[in-house]
């Protein structure tokens, strides 16, 4: 006989750690699937997290995970190198070791009563009489079979298991390329400031930036929708005005790479005996590809109806389709608003996101963002600036690309 789960999660990074912690502290028999030996590696992101966001996922990670507990706000630099300061009263997000960070969030749902079975790939999923059976195999190529009531694919934008249990993950011709370089003895850097640069030339169809990890250490990369991330980040490092000037003399001591789903969530992410969590359901903000927060508060909803479903003795979609409309609920608005700004700067040219920068340079509206900017939650910003009257004339002479942005998907 198979061994057989309450909940069984295929991935073990950040989401997968909540859907796991939750499922283990409802009482149910949940078991972790991940592939590589050292949760977090190979690491593919930039470890930047809301104070709010880490709150409400009871994630506050301890010191030595943290690089850098004071950003305050942001540097925004325009294409021609124009750079506008936005600055919060209080901090309002860290920088953090990202694999230490997976392995935190790992322990804690090993230390509330999830199994982990690691090193091991989930290969072969599939619904039998009720049940979910899951294959997994590791490197030596020792199989095992086992069984689920409630599978939870949290196997980020690869999306392997959700097809073979018939949904789809994020379409793999709009994902975001990202490289990130981590960079020593950098010079301009403001620590409490994250910088963001905009800019078609270098980092088309997304952005470029640096996350201070000390006044001279940082994350230092950019995402694109063009494939060779590294190469674009290397032209840039070394012809991009602002950029080149923090780069001087800098040392370059590792690099990393990934990919980003920008394009919203997908189309369902539930199913019989089967729920998509995270990046793989396409729960990342299309604005800035953060998807650890709102990917975590969408992970402990599905540890939460997973356990309720099983409890019930009703497993079927029709019984977990409420993780859908919870998780909508607290965040569907907010990525659809994401993605309509995300068209709208894609479509925006240099030139005209140089006017824009320049509109925006004006205190009140400055305050403005200030005010409502929100890591987490762009979309409320982003309907503040469209009810902005000074910005209007803008978008009235790029009334096109704006219509098209809010039209498209
Ligand atoms: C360069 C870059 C910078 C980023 N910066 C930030 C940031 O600052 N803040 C933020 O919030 N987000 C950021 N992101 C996005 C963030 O990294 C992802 O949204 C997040 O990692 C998604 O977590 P996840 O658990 O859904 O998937 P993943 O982190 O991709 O984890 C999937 C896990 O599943 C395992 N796995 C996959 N298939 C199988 C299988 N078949 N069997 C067993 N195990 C399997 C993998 O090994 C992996 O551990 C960044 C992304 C990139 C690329």
């Amino acid at each position: 006989m198979e061994e057989l789960y309450d909940v069984i999660i295929v991935g073990g990074s950040a989401n997968g750690s909540q859907v796991a912690r939750v499922a283990a502290l409802e009482g149910m028999k949940t078991l972790v699937i991940e592939e590589h030996p050292t949760t977090g590696f190979p690491e593919h992101c930039s470890g930047l997290f809301s104070y709010t966001g880490l709150i409400a996922l009871d994630a506050l990670p301890p010191d030595d995970i943290v690089f850098n507990y004071d950003i305050y706000g942001s540097r925004l630099i325009a294409p021609n190198g124009k750079t506008l300061t936005v600055r919060k009263r209080e901090r309002h997000a860290m920088v953090t070791n990202r694999a230490m960070f997976d392995q935190f969030l790992l322990e804690k749902a090993v230390s509330e009563g999830a199994e982990l079975l690691q090193p091991y790939r989930a290969t072969i999923a599939t619904r039998k009489n009720g049940l979910v059976e899951v294959v997994a195999t590791n490197r030596k190529q020792e199989e095992v079979t086992l069984q689920a009531k409630i599978l939870v694919s949290a196997e980020g934008v690869r999306g392997k298991i959700a097809e073979q249990m018939g949904l789809k993950g994020p379409r793999h011709d709009s994902l975001i390329y990202a490289a990130q370089y981590f960079v020593k003895d950098m010079v301009g850097i403001d620590k409490e400031l994250v910088e963001v640069y905009q800019t078609h030339e270098f980092a088309p169809d997304f952005f470029g930036w640096i996350i201070p990890m000390s006044e001279t250490e940082a994350k230092v990369g950019l995402g694109t929708s063009l494939t060779g991330a590294a190469k674009q980040l290397d032209r840039m490092i070394e012809h991009h005005p602002v950029m080149r000037e923090r780069m001087q003399g800098a040392e370059i001591y590792r690099k990393i790479a990934g990919r980003i789903p920008v394009m919203g969530p997908v189309k369902k992410t539930y199913s019989d005996q089967f729920l998509l969590v995270g990046d793989v359901a396409g729960q990342t903000k299309p604005t800035t590809g953060g998807g650890v927060i709102l990917g975590g508060i969408a992970g402990m909803i599905a540890g939460k109806v997973a356990s309720d479903a099983i409890r019930k003795g009703k497993t079927d979609a029709k019984s977990l389709k409420v993780y859908e409309k919870r998780w909508k609920k607290e965040m569907a608005r907010n990525l659809w608003l994401q993605r309509k700004v995300r068209n709208y700067m894609n479509l925006l040219s240099d030139a005209e996101m140089n006017r824009f920068f320049d509109k925006l340079d004006d205190r009140g509206l400055l305050d403005k963002i200030e005010t409502h900017g929100d890591v987490d939650n762009q979309g409320k910003l982003a309907m503040k600036l469209l009810g902005t009257l000074s910005l209007y004339p803008f978008y009235l002479k790029t009334s096109y690309k704006l219509l098209r942005a809010i039209a498209s998907k």
